[in-house]
């Protein structure tokens, strides 16, 4: 596939933040971007240009219906080299995404080759600072101007890099979690497990409850029983109760996270057991006050984990570890972070170079 590159000139280009730590994520872009068009049959006009605004009929149907999906992925700085972090997996599940919005594949070399040429042409971009990277956002959304509710027919792939230190303003410690009882974020055979921007619009107005109380982040409870745990707002969830750590299962209804299983992966690794398996917000409360429930934590790509302080739910606060990041919280971070930013040794290949 051949890339068309217009280039801003270098005397406009615009000023790195002076600290990237100070950045609120995701509100700084860098100076280009990728984008491709489908016209129905096959993408084309495959290009790098300036960031910029781009332009939509006001009938497009991304607008209306949410035909629109979305990637999260970072990218590392390590002295003069570039890092990504299993970034097929993240295109893989781009393509699950469309299926289930009825929108078209792209390649997973074709993103990859694509994201690279940019990432080239960025570099400048991939903040050096411990605990900053380049954020990715890939996006696909329906183009095509029509009122009726149907597939469309023209689709818009994007690529924007976005410099960001930590996700969470307090940066690793712990976050303040509130478990909606009142509001469910996805249903078997609904959309959560796609990365679709509908279910993020879905997700906000238990967000303002959570807000009211004084806390940040949303914890779902299923759809049907609201007694199973399912995710975080951009996180998956793992509790660790005694020896054993267990997650959700992958039903369906949660985002399958690069970063959770990472986590189950480095958890075998260390020796102990990961089980999937279903968690009631029951075993939780109760393994709180015995103390069954030593630590819990959230990861995701954004965060990459985020010990947990304390669950409110029912309008009681419960606080987690004493209120402290526990000490496998603190293991698989620092894992995690090593291995991204390349100091640490990579045992399952998950780092890809940018070259
Ligand atoms: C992106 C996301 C995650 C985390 O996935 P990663 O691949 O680890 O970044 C978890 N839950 C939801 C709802 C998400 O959107």
């Amino acid at each position: 596939m051949k890339i068309e590159v217009d280039l801003v000139p270098k005397d406009e280009r615009k000023e790195k933040p002076s600290n990237v730590l100070d950045v609120p994520f995701g509100t700084v872009f860098s100076d280009h971007m990728f984008s491709m068009r489908h016209d129905g049959e096959k993408w084309r006009d495959a290009r790098i240009h300036p960031y910029g605004p781009i332009s939509l009929s006001p009938a497009a149907l991304c607008l209306h219906y949410g035909q629109a999906i979305f990637e999260g992925m970072k990218a590392y700085r390590r002295g003069e080299r570039v890092l990504l972090f299993r970034p097929e997996m993240n295109f893989k599940r781009f393509n699950v995404s469309a299926d289930r919005m009825v929108m078209p594949n792209i390649e997973v070399e074709v993103a990859l080759h694509s994201l690279m040429e940019l990432l080239k042409l960025e570099s400048d971009w991939v903040p050096q600072v411990p605990g900053s990277s380049l954020y990715i956002r890939p996006t696909m959304i329906a183009t095509e101007p029509k009122l009726g509710v149907r597939p469309s027919q023209e689709y818009l792939y994007y690529v924007i890099l976005s410099p960001v230190g930590p996700y969470f303003k307090e940066g690793f410690s712990p976050v303040k979690i509130y478990v909606s009882d009142r509001y469910v974020r996805a249903v078997r055979g609904g959309t959560g497990a796609a990365k679709a921007s509908g279910n993020y619009a879905a997700s906000l107005l238990a967000g303002t409850d959570a807000t009211k109380v004084g806390y940040s982040q949303v914890l779902w409870l299923d759809a049907l029983e609201r007694k199973w745990i399912e995710e975080v707002g951009t996180m998956n969830l793992f509790v660790r109760f005694d020896d054993e750590v267990a997650t959700p299962p992958l039903s369906g209804s949660i985002l399958p996270g690069i970063t959770r299983d990472s986590v189950l992966t480095l958890i075998n690794d260390y020796g102990l057991t990961a089980k999937e398996r279903m968690i009631s917000i029951d075993e939780i409360i109760e393994g709180l006050s015995s103390g069954k429930v030593r630590e819990i934590f959230g990861c995701g790509t954004a965060a990459i984990i985020a010990p947990v302080g304390s669950l409110w739910y029912k309008d009681t606060a419960y606080e987690v570890s004493n209120g402290r990041t526990g000490e496998l919280t603190r293991r698989l971070f620092d894992d995690l972070v090593g291995i991204q930013s390349g100091e640490r040794e990579d045992p399952h290949d998950w780092i890809v170079q940018v070259e």
